[in-house]
């Protein structure tokens, strides 16, 4: 199979005749020739007919000795691809198989393979695996590939390079996976030749100076072995053992050695009929030569995952050097070289397209795999092959061409949460090949897969739970549903002890601070101020106990204070605040001389609906109509009808601070462009502060000198025409 030659197609088929029917030969003859037609015309990088290509690929096959539709699938593989034929076409002409065949040929040739990190070459191959669906087709593929690498030099450099990685990242692993170690070296030697060609050329110039040296020793080997072997009337075949340039490559990188260093450069290949004579001959070579410690392996009680079979040792050789010794049955050569196609190889009489026969080497198969499920060295090659082809694994893409493996039934949702937990909670949609899709479309291997996210999300939505296929997805919804009802009652818990606060007649703000918040959640054995809010939230302990231990110390300082102010109110009688009663632009009607004063908690402006607040020795304060704070029933007793000394309109001189409170699409700029619409306002800012949550919800908080009612309205409406502006409100504290 390694040589170079190109053939013609009376070639193959001729090959092909040594053990196919006189029936089967007509048939792959007559795919040759429809291939031959479909491609006319057509021309290769180096100039020659395009027909060529599938010639050597069925040709590959038919070393391999494949079954005809595989052999027909080779001549075909690119019909459906390159030529105006289609699969329909394949299916009157030859059979459901071979267009079968066919597809799944020209559905692994879409697959592009880009990123070169260890993990997604490993979804590539199981990908491949996946799709392939017969295995036929990855050998069809395989068979593809090593014909292409072996015409590589007329492409251009960088294309070289690239086609060189994804065959030493894909198909020579899957080669090997295979067991088809003809193929695989072959692939591997090319690729190295392509993508280090220094290093490839310096070892075969190695080999070949010490060629001569090596054959005579090994010749001298195996004079003595034979001798030994044919006295105790073993058959046996010898051979000095080639090694790969890629092997001796990697060993030389990886355990950073010489190349004289590398003894397995000597090596003797022994095959004989059965079993029992492997071990008779591993006996002779024992007693011949000292066999080295750790160096044995009997891979013949226990197969490699790929189905190797085969006893290794290395003795200490008659010049004093290491010799590694092979010995094997001609049948487990035949795997070694071959792998998996040589059980399937085509033998006349045994029809592979009868299902019951299909059956059977699945079967076989599945029996391999298990077997060597118990070894622990393969159990690399269980997690990918078995999964592979049996099972339950969906291997579908991101957009930028990432394979992502998934259980099969698993819908968008499992694939945005497996990209991150946030994608998926912001998740609003899905497009799978560039349609839009629902949310329980399950995931079919191949699929790009594109997920639609805002950033107005809520998060998900309850069912998503039953619609998610893995633990991840489920394990990462319900998070957020604890965490969210976590926030709802820390909010919550807030909201009632500030109105506790209120009730209290203490202002929320100089209760809240961090130092006497942490000072009441440790008397009550919180951890830390949000758990103590979401006690209160959930009703684990009421917003009114809380409220009474914060506003201890506030209490005890107002207590001292009224005693003050008790004695002062007494002066204040005698002496009115002339000079200070028109400062807030507000009188009393009927009434002069008293102390009124505007309040901080809704900041009236000339225009609001106002009323009058007696309070206890600190005169009248003012509060809007709607103020919660004058909306209790207490305070309704001690309320009294106030207005603006000036109508609106008129009211110039003096300005008012107001407190608003703009939400938006927290975005690059949305700041700037509140503050430069105020500024059109000729609005004067005293503060502005803003913050952003995670659903990149911006919230801005700012006072402005506001002159009345109208021109307040004015700053409003034109923040409003902000894009992005969700909402503007003026601030009660
Ligand atoms: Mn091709």
């Amino acid at each position: 199979m390694a040589n170079e030659q190109v053939l013609t197609a009376e070639q193959v088929i001729e090959r092909a005749k040594a053990y196919l029917s006189d029936e089967h030969i007509a048939f792959i003859r007559d795919a040759y020739q429809y291939a031959e037609d479909a491609h006319r015309e057509q021309y290769r990088k180096s100039g020659e007919p395009y027909i060529i290509h599938p010639i050597q690929v069925a040709g590959i096959l038919v070393d391999l000795e494949m079954d005809p539709a595989t052999i027909a699938g080779g001549f075909l593989h690119d019909v459906v691809e390159d030529t105006s034929v289609t699969l329909d076409d394949l299916k009157n002409v030859f059979n459901e198989e071979v267009a079968m065949l066919v597809d799944g040929v020209t559905k692994l040739g879409k697959i592009k393979y880009k990123s070169q990190e260890e993990q997604q070459a490993e979804n590539h191959r199981k990908m491949f695996v996946a799709m392939a669906q017969d295995i036929r087709v990855i050998l069809i593929k395989l068979a593809d590939r090593l014909h292409n690498m072996r015409t590589l030099k007329h492409l251009p450099q960088e294309k070289q390079r690239r086609i060189s990685n994804e065959t030493l990242e894909i198909f020579a692993p899957l080669a090997h996976r295979l067991g088809i170690s003809k193929i695989k070296w072959e692939l591997e030697d090319t690729a190295l030749r392509y993508l280090n060609p220094q290093q490839y050329y310096r070892i075969v110039n190695l080999m070949k100076k010490k060629r001569a040296e090596r054959e005579l020793y090994v010749e001298k080997v195996v004079n003595e072995v034979r001798n030994r072997v044919e006295e105790v009337n073993i058959k046996a075949d010898f051979s000095g053992r080639p090694k790969h340039i890629y092997s001796i490559y990697r060993k030389m990188a990886m355990q950073n050695k010489q190349f004289n260093e590398i003894y397995d450069l000597l090596a003797v290949r022994i095959l004989v009929n059965s079993i029992k004579d492997c071990y008779a001959v591993l006996g002779i070579i024992h007693t011949c030569w000292k066999p080295m410690p750790g160096r044995f392996k009997d891979y013949i009680a226990m197969p490699k995952p790929n189905m190797y079979q085969s006893l290794h040792t290395t003795v200490i050789g008659p010049k004093g050097d290491p010799l590694e010794v092979q010995i094997r049955t001609f049948e487990m050569h035949e795997i070694a070289e071959y792998g998996i196609a040589a059980h399937w190889a085509y033998k006349e009489g045994k029809n592979v397209n009868d299902g019951a026969s299909f059956e059977k080497k699945l079967s076989w198969f599945r029996e391999i795999l298990e077997f060597q499920n118990e070894s622990n060295d393969a159990e690399e090659f269980m997690e990918s092959l078995k999964i592979d082809l049996f099972s339950d694994m969906v291997f579908v893409f991101t957009p930028k061409g990432d394979v992502i493996e998934l259980p099969s039934g698993s819908v968008p949702i499992d694939f945005s949460y497996r990209i991150h937990s946030e994608i998926g909670n912001k998740t609003i949609g899905a497009k799978v090949n560039g349609k839009m899709v629902t949310l329980d479309y399950k995931l079919r291997t191949g699929d790009i897969v594109e997920i639609m996210t805002s950033k107005h999300s809520y998060g998900p939505s309850q069912d998503w739970i039953n619609l998610a296929q893995t633990s991840q997805a489920k394990h990462k919804i319900r998070q957020f549903f604890k965490k969210q009802r976590r926030e709802e009652n820390v909010e919550k818990g807030k909201e009632l002890i500030e109105k506790e606060i209120k009730n209290l007649d203490f202002e929320v703000k100089d209760v809240l601070t961090a130092e006497n918040l942490q000072k009441v959640a440790d008397k009550f054995n919180f951890t830390n101020e949000e758990d103590m809010y979401a006690a209160v939230g959930y009703n684990g302990i009421t917003a009114l106990q809380v409220a009474n231990r914060l506003t201890e110390k506030e209490r005890k300082m107002r207590d001292q204070e009224e005693q003050v102010k008790n004695v002062q109110e007494v002066t204040a009688e005698t002496k009115p605040y002339q000079g200070k009663k028109r400062e807030a632009g507000v009188r009393v009607k009927g009434v002069d001389n008293l102390l009124i004063r505007l309040s901080k908690c809704c900041n009236p402006v000339p225009g609001d609906p106002i009323v009058g607040f007696i309070t206890k020795g600190r005169g009248v304060s003012v509060h809007r109509e709607d103020c919660p704070n004058v909306l209790t029933n207490e305070a309704l007793d001690r309320l009294i009808p106030v207005e603006w000394e000036h109508e609106p309109q008129t009211q110039r001189r003096k300005e008012y601070n107001v407190e608003i409170e703009i939400l938006g699409y927290d975005r690059r700029g949305l700041l700037n462009e509140v503050l430069q619409a105020v500024n059109e306002t000729k609005t004067n800012i005293s503060s502005v502060s803003g913050k952003s949550d995670r659903n990149k919800v911006a919230t801005i908080h700012m006072a402005i000198f506001i002159q009345n009612i109208n021109h307040l309205h004015k700053v409003v409406e034109r923040i409003k025409q902000i894009r992005d502006i969700y909402s503007v409100r003026r601030v009660m504290n």
